[in-house]
């Protein structure tokens, strides 16, 4: 090994010097990987099917009786990013509150899922819907009209959060 000054350079056998054997260990690897299964996917025409450990926007559960949330403020005081406006409102249902107004600003909204780990209610929880488009900022402020999901359309996430013991308050 030479050494001058501050740089070192290293002598090359015969074989280093043509770069024969690295080219033909490079283009291995790229056979190699190039036999490996495909990892894109031709989306839109393949859609993606995620499982229940995925998350995508929040939405709110929908029961039969009516919505789950009792509009106690928790998701949108946990909320990191200020997306989420809750209004109570008074019900003669089976719970006493519910939210008069609820609003997630999509444009804000970082899928952390902190509003579904703090909801006593299992109220808010992380859907598999990845496709949002807007054309407005308006648009994108989401409201009980396209956040209410029926829970039969939830379950694959409701079953992987108490697997996981992400609910706990029970
Ligand atoms: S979604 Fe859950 S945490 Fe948020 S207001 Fe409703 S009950 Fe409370
Ligand atoms: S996922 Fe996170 S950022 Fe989005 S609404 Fe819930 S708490 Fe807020």
């Amino acid at each position: 090994m030479n050494i001058k000054g501050n740089t070192q350079s290293k002598r090359l056998n015969f074989w280093e010097k043509i770069y024969l054997p690295e080219v033909v260990k490079g283009l291995a690897i790229t056979i190699k990987q190039a036999a490996q299964p495909k990892m894109t996917r031709q989306y839109p025409e393949e859609v993606f099917e995620p499982d229940g450990s995925y998350r995508g926007r929040p939405v709110l559960v929908l029961e039969e009786e009516g919505e789950r949330c009792v509009a106690c403020g928790l998701c949108s005081r946990v909320c990191p990013a200020l997306a989420i406006e809750v209004r109570a409102g008074e019900t003669e249902r089976r719970k006493e509150r519910f939210p008069e107004l609820f609003e997630i600003n999509m444009l804000r909204c970082i899928f952390c899922g902190f509003c579904e780990e703090v909801c006593p209610e299992e109220a808010i929880v992380m859907s598999k819907d990845n496709e949002m488009v807007f054309e407005d900022r308006e648009e994108a402020i989401l409201g009980k009209d396209k956040l209410l999901i029926p829970i039969a359309q939830l379950q694959d996430r409701l079953d992987f959060l108490r697997e996981k013991q992400y609910y706990n308050h029970n």
